[in-house]
Protein backbone atom coordinates (compact mmCIF):
# COMPACT_ATOMS: atom_id res chain seq x y z
CA UNK A 1 0.00 0.00 0.00
CA UNK A 2 3.28 2.42 0.61
CA UNK A 3 5.15 0.67 -1.92
CA UNK A 4 7.12 2.87 -4.77
CA UNK A 5 4.83 1.11 -7.35
CA UNK A 6 1.89 3.21 -5.31
CA UNK A 7 3.85 6.24 -5.57
CA UNK A 8 4.12 6.16 -8.80
CA UNK A 9 0.25 5.10 -10.03
CA UNK A 10 0.07 8.82 -7.88
CA UNK A 11 2.80 10.35 -10.54
CA UNK A 12 0.83 9.15 -13.42
CA UNK A 13 -2.93 10.14 -12.00
CA UNK A 14 -0.57 13.94 -11.54
CA UNK A 15 0.51 13.61 -15.02
CA UNK A 16 -2.81 12.84 -16.53
CA UNK A 17 -4.33 15.51 -14.71
CA UNK A 18 -2.03 17.91 -15.96
CA UNK A 19 1.16 18.40 -13.88
CA UNK A 20 3.79 18.92 -16.10
CA UNK A 21 7.02 19.89 -13.75
CA UNK A 22 9.09 17.24 -13.64
CA UNK A 23 11.06 18.72 -10.60
CA UNK A 24 7.85 18.46 -8.95
CA UNK A 25 6.79 15.22 -10.41
CA UNK A 26 10.16 14.06 -8.96
CA UNK A 27 10.20 15.22 -5.44
CA UNK A 28 6.68 13.82 -4.89
CA UNK A 29 7.64 10.43 -6.43
CA UNK A 30 10.21 10.14 -3.58
CA UNK A 31 8.32 11.68 -0.64
CA UNK A 32 6.69 9.00 1.90
CA UNK A 33 3.27 10.51 1.98
CA UNK A 34 2.28 7.73 4.44
CA UNK A 35 4.29 9.21 7.06
CA UNK A 36 2.43 12.38 7.47
CA UNK A 37 -0.76 10.93 8.41
CA UNK A 38 -2.17 8.39 11.01
CA UNK A 39 -1.24 4.81 11.00
CA UNK A 40 -4.78 4.01 10.77
CA UNK A 41 -4.72 6.08 7.32
CA UNK A 42 -1.35 5.08 6.46
CA UNK A 43 -3.29 2.80 3.15
CA UNK A 44 -4.95 5.50 2.09
CA UNK A 45 -2.05 7.91 1.63
CA UNK A 46 -1.55 7.76 -2.08
CA UNK A 47 -5.09 8.12 -3.26
CA UNK A 48 -5.77 12.19 -4.41
CA UNK A 49 -7.67 13.06 -1.82
CA UNK A 50 -7.19 15.45 1.67
CA UNK A 51 -7.32 13.02 5.15
CA UNK A 52 -7.52 13.98 8.30
CA UNK A 53 -4.57 15.30 10.51
CA UNK A 54 -6.27 15.80 13.86
CA UNK A 55 -7.59 19.37 15.56
CA UNK A 56 -10.06 19.73 12.39
CA UNK A 57 -7.33 19.73 9.87
CA UNK A 58 -6.68 17.91 6.85
CA UNK A 59 -3.22 17.49 4.60
CA UNK A 60 -3.77 18.77 1.09
CA UNK A 61 -4.51 16.51 -1.39
CA UNK A 62 -1.77 15.44 -3.87
CA UNK A 63 -3.21 17.29 -6.96
CA UNK A 64 -3.55 20.76 -5.20
CA UNK A 65 0.24 20.34 -3.60
CA UNK A 66 1.29 19.51 -7.06
CA UNK A 67 -0.40 22.48 -8.58
CA UNK A 68 0.44 25.39 -5.99
CA UNK A 69 3.99 23.77 -6.02
CA UNK A 70 4.31 24.56 -10.18
CA UNK A 71 2.45 27.45 -9.92
CA UNK A 72 4.87 28.68 -7.02
CA UNK A 73 8.64 28.22 -9.02
CA UNK A 74 6.89 28.79 -12.73
CA UNK A 75 9.04 31.55 -13.17
CA UNK A 76 12.35 30.13 -12.06
CA UNK A 77 13.92 28.91 -8.75
CA UNK A 78 13.13 30.61 -5.41
CA UNK A 79 15.92 31.29 -2.69
CA UNK A 80 13.68 32.03 0.10
CA UNK A 81 10.12 30.76 0.60
CA UNK A 82 7.41 31.47 3.30
CA UNK A 83 5.16 28.77 3.66
CA UNK A 84 1.60 29.50 6.19
CA UNK A 85 0.03 26.64 7.57
CA UNK A 86 2.38 23.80 7.96
CA UNK A 87 -0.08 21.23 9.17
CA UNK A 88 1.27 17.94 9.07
CA UNK A 89 4.56 18.83 6.89
CA UNK A 90 3.30 17.10 3.55
CA UNK A 91 3.64 20.45 1.70
CA UNK A 92 6.46 21.38 3.36
CA UNK A 93 8.63 18.33 2.37
CA UNK A 94 7.50 18.81 -1.41
CA UNK A 95 9.03 22.65 -1.48
CA UNK A 96 11.77 22.48 0.72
CA UNK A 97 14.28 20.23 -1.80
CA UNK A 98 12.74 22.90 -4.15
CA UNK A 99 13.90 25.75 -2.98
CA UNK A 100 16.75 27.35 -1.49
CA UNK A 101 15.38 28.32 2.33
CA UNK A 102 12.06 27.58 3.30
CA UNK A 103 10.25 29.09 6.75
CA UNK A 104 7.05 27.49 7.44
CA UNK A 105 4.79 29.18 10.36
CA UNK A 106 1.63 26.92 11.69
CA UNK A 107 -0.68 28.78 14.20
CA UNK A 108 -1.62 24.89 16.06
CA UNK A 109 1.83 24.29 18.06
CA UNK A 110 1.03 20.12 18.28
CA UNK A 111 0.67 19.81 14.28
CA UNK A 112 3.87 21.63 13.74
CA UNK A 113 5.81 19.51 16.64
CA UNK A 114 4.81 16.67 14.54
CA UNK A 115 5.66 17.88 11.06
CA UNK A 116 9.49 19.12 12.33
CA UNK A 117 10.29 15.75 13.91
CA UNK A 118 8.60 13.99 10.19
CA UNK A 119 11.16 16.63 8.41
CA UNK A 120 14.38 15.79 10.30
CA UNK A 121 13.72 12.24 9.75
CA UNK A 122 13.40 12.51 5.97
CA UNK A 123 16.76 14.29 6.70
CA UNK A 124 15.23 17.96 5.06
CA UNK A 125 17.34 20.22 6.91
CA UNK A 126 16.54 23.72 4.99
CA UNK A 127 13.32 24.64 6.87
CA UNK A 128 12.91 27.00 9.94
CA UNK A 129 9.51 26.55 11.58
CA UNK A 130 7.24 29.07 13.85
CA UNK A 131 4.77 28.68 15.84
CA UNK A 132 2.68 32.21 15.24
CA UNK A 133 -0.79 33.31 13.38
CA UNK A 134 0.82 33.13 9.86
CA UNK A 135 -1.92 35.69 8.95
CA UNK A 136 0.66 37.84 9.55
CA UNK A 137 3.55 36.62 7.41
CA UNK A 138 7.30 36.19 9.25
CA UNK A 139 8.51 40.04 9.46
CA UNK A 140 12.06 39.22 10.41
CA UNK A 141 12.77 36.71 7.87
CA UNK A 142 10.79 39.43 4.89
CA UNK A 143 11.45 39.55 1.29
CA UNK A 144 10.06 36.23 0.24
CA UNK A 145 10.36 35.07 -3.10
CA UNK A 146 7.96 33.36 -3.00
CA UNK A 147 5.04 32.92 -0.40
CA UNK A 148 2.41 29.64 -0.11
CA UNK A 149 -0.43 29.90 1.94
CA UNK A 150 -2.40 26.47 2.80
CA UNK A 151 -5.17 28.08 4.76
CA UNK A 152 -7.95 30.72 3.47
CA UNK A 153 -8.24 34.00 4.66
CA UNK A 154 -11.87 36.16 3.27
CA UNK A 155 -8.92 38.27 1.90
CA UNK A 156 -5.68 38.26 0.65
CA UNK A 157 -4.16 39.87 3.76
CA UNK A 158 -2.16 43.24 3.46
CA UNK A 159 0.67 41.86 5.43
CA UNK A 160 1.99 38.85 3.06
CA UNK A 161 1.66 40.73 -0.54
CA UNK A 162 4.30 43.34 1.21
CA UNK A 163 6.53 40.67 2.45
CA UNK A 164 6.81 39.51 -0.94
CA UNK A 165 10.37 41.26 -2.78
CA UNK A 166 9.56 43.07 -6.35
CA UNK A 167 9.49 39.81 -8.34
CA UNK A 168 7.73 37.76 -5.99
CA UNK A 169 5.11 35.56 -6.20
CA UNK A 170 2.04 34.58 -3.51
CA UNK A 171 0.02 31.69 -3.83
CA UNK A 172 -2.81 31.40 -1.71
CA UNK A 173 -6.77 29.69 -1.31
CA UNK A 174 -9.25 33.04 -0.79
CA UNK A 175 -12.90 33.29 -0.17
CA UNK A 176 -15.14 31.57 2.09
CA UNK A 177 -16.14 27.60 2.87
CA UNK A 178 -17.98 27.28 -0.46
CA UNK A 179 -16.36 29.94 -2.59
CA UNK A 180 -13.11 29.71 -2.63
CA UNK A 181 -10.34 30.32 -5.58
CA UNK A 182 -6.77 29.85 -5.52
CA UNK A 183 -4.82 33.28 -6.35
CA UNK A 184 -1.47 33.92 -7.85
CA UNK A 185 -0.41 37.37 -6.48
CA UNK A 186 2.71 38.86 -8.52
CA UNK A 187 4.22 41.69 -6.48
CA UNK A 188 5.28 44.01 -10.17
CA UNK A 189 6.71 46.70 -8.44
CA UNK A 190 6.63 49.04 -5.08
CA UNK A 191 3.04 49.18 -4.66
CA UNK A 192 1.53 47.16 -7.82
CA UNK A 193 0.21 43.36 -7.16
CA UNK A 194 -0.88 41.45 -10.28
CA UNK A 195 -3.79 38.73 -9.54
CA UNK A 196 -4.39 35.89 -11.75
CA UNK A 197 -7.16 33.22 -10.27
CA UNK A 198 -5.59 29.48 -11.13
CA UNK A 199 -8.55 27.47 -10.15
CA UNK A 200 -11.43 26.84 -7.69
CA UNK A 201 -10.28 25.06 -4.48
CA UNK A 202 -11.81 23.72 -0.78
CA UNK A 203 -9.08 24.53 1.92
CA UNK A 204 -9.86 24.95 5.90
CA UNK A 205 -10.41 28.64 6.79
CA UNK A 206 -7.08 30.79 8.09
CA UNK A 207 -7.68 31.56 11.79
CA UNK A 208 -6.16 33.96 13.94
CA UNK A 209 -4.36 33.60 17.15
CA UNK A 210 -2.42 30.99 17.90
CA UNK A 211 -3.42 26.89 19.68
CA UNK A 212 -0.46 25.98 22.28
N1 LIG B 1 -0.24 21.77 3.46
C1 LIG B 1 -0.63 21.20 4.73
C2 LIG B 1 -2.10 21.47 4.91
C3 LIG B 1 -2.44 21.89 6.26
S1 LIG B 1 -4.09 22.41 6.46
C4 LIG B 1 -0.35 19.72 4.68
O1 LIG B 1 0.02 19.24 3.60
O2 LIG B 1 -0.51 19.04 5.67
C5 LIG B 1 -3.82 24.12 6.77
C6 LIG B 1 -3.05 24.46 8.02
O3 LIG B 1 -3.08 25.88 8.16
C7 LIG B 1 -3.63 23.89 9.31
O4 LIG B 1 -2.67 23.13 9.96
C8 LIG B 1 -4.01 25.14 10.11
O5 LIG B 1 -3.80 24.99 11.50
C9 LIG B 1 -3.08 26.17 9.53
N2 LIG B 1 -3.49 27.55 9.74
C10 LIG B 1 -4.73 28.10 9.69
N3 LIG B 1 -4.70 29.41 9.95
C11 LIG B 1 -3.38 29.71 10.18
C12 LIG B 1 -2.69 30.91 10.52
N4 LIG B 1 -3.32 32.07 10.69
N5 LIG B 1 -1.35 30.84 10.68
C13 LIG B 1 -0.68 29.68 10.53
N6 LIG B 1 -1.28 28.52 10.22
C14 LIG B 1 -2.62 28.54 10.05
Amino acid sequence: MTSQRTRDRLINRLREQGIKDERVLEVMRQCPRHIFIDEALSHRAYEDTALPIGYNQTISNPHIVARMTEALLADGPLQRVLEVGTGSGYQTSILAPLVGELYSVERIKPLQDKARQRLRMIGLNNVQFRHTDGGMGWSGKAPFDGILAACAPEEVPEELKQQLRIGGRLIIPVGGSDNQELKLVIRESEDEFSTQVLECVKFVPLLSGTVR
